[in-house]
């Protein structure tokens, strides 16, 4: 039995090493919350938000992942848990919200599987500890850029390349890049820069030989993006289109996809998670695990779900030199020719670092239970 004794939610800015930008925003540092739960023994678990600070990716800002973790979840705390499974249940009161639920569940689960003596990823279920990650790269000032950021990411041997793409660069810049890499697994990521009336000008991305086509349309556009399906041989994959398993049965039952990539802080946590993933498994549909920008926390749970067999192909999370000087866990995280090996110490399985916890807060506040 799992009760909670007290919550403290850690504000942190993190400046990225290097701005990271898509068709409609530059991410410069992240400002997050870290979520630290302790258990009656003095269990601690911790859990990360990935909101970013302003909606353009879903709804939640970290603004109100506070809020909303501090004014109704906290109340879900007080009764105590056998399972981290019933936060969700007792969660499904509050409409979505999902990246403030999935901080707090993800602290619950850290904390369960350290009082089992036992990694997530085996909590979870698991087996290999080895993830194949591969890199996203954002838009460059120039097409040079992105091809020396492409051949410095397959010299340090990862496994496949995203790139972010909009209208203006898309075609012109696959030409380059398969040109100068004609074998790299290559995916473009669109964040829904196209509508319905591109569909001619995206059915000319077949000729690339990508491994898929991220988000292309509107994350509603369900309907759409079964038209565009129908006509492109290349998988769509939808991202910010799936917040909920309804949203998994839709694009299902709509063939609107063939692959969909997770993120835990955007279905709410880990138990929305696995249930989408055996769902998907079982028809057949794709999946891996996208990034956020996360700092340590919250890449070392997406690690752990990427360890489940319906992952197939390699995660977003890169190694985490990608993206910070200084991570906030005390052993960086490190991909390793493509590939990061989790290790087997219990929960999340990375010694949080107090000290770079410090001195990127902003703010602390204990929240009682
Ligand atoms: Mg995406």
């Amino acid at each position: 039995m799992i009760k909670i004794k007290q919550m403290t939610l850690y504000r942190l800015r993190m400046p990225l090493r290097t701005p990271f930008l898509n068709w409609r925003e530059q991410v410069k540092e992240k400002d997050l919350y870290i979520c630290e739960l302790v258990d009656q023994d003095g269990v601690t678990g911790y859990g990360e938000s990935v909101a970013f600070d302003s909606p353009w990716y879903t709804e939640e800002t970290t603004e109100t992942v506070h809020y909303i973790a501090k004014t109704y979840l906290k109340q879900l705390l007080k009764e105590p848990f056998l399972h981290p499974s019933e936060f969700i249940e007792r969660a499904n009161v509050i409409k979505r919200n999902h990246m403030a639920k999935a901080m707090v569940e993800g602290a619950l689960w850290d904390i369960f599987a350290k009082r089992l003596e036992m990694p997530l990823y085996q909590v979870l279920g698991g087996k290999n500890p080895k993830v194949n990650v591969g890199v996203a790269i954002g838009m460059k000032q120039t097409d040079d850029e992105t091809l020396d950021a492409i051949g410095q990411a397959e010299k340090d041997g990862y496994k496949r390349i995203k790139l972010k793409v909009s209208k203006k660069n898309d075609l012109r810049l696959i030409k380059k890049i398969r040109t100068k890499f004609p074998m790299m697994p290559l995916m473009m990521d669109a964040n829904g820069a196209y509508t319905i009336h591109d569909i001619e000008h995206v059915k000319k991305f077949d000729h690339y030989n990508l491994l898929m086509i991220e988000q292309p349309f509107h994350p509603e556009d369900f309907v759409d993006h079964k038209y565009l399906q129908e006509q492109l041989h290349t998988p769509v994959c939808l991202d910010e289109s799936i917040h909920t398993i309804q949203d998994v049965r839709t694009a299902i039952a709509l063939e609107s996809c063939r692959i969909i990539s997770v993120k835990l802080g955007r279905v709410g946590g880990f138990r929305n998670a696995l249930t989408i993933h055996d769902l998907c498994q079982k028809h057949q549909i794709g999946l891996w695990t996208g990034g956020m920008l996360e700092a340590g926390i919250g890449r070392a749970q997406s690690l752990a779900l990427a360890t489940l067999p319906g992952f197939t192909y390699p995660a977003d999370q890169a190694g985490a030199d990608r993206y910070w000087e200084k991570d906030i866990l005390s052993e960086e995280i490190i991909a390793e020719n493509g590939m990061i090996t989790l290790p087997q110490r219990p929960g999340i399985g990375y010694e949080v670092d107090k000290a770079a916890i410090a001195y990127y807060q902003i703010d602390r506040e204990i929240v009682k239970v």
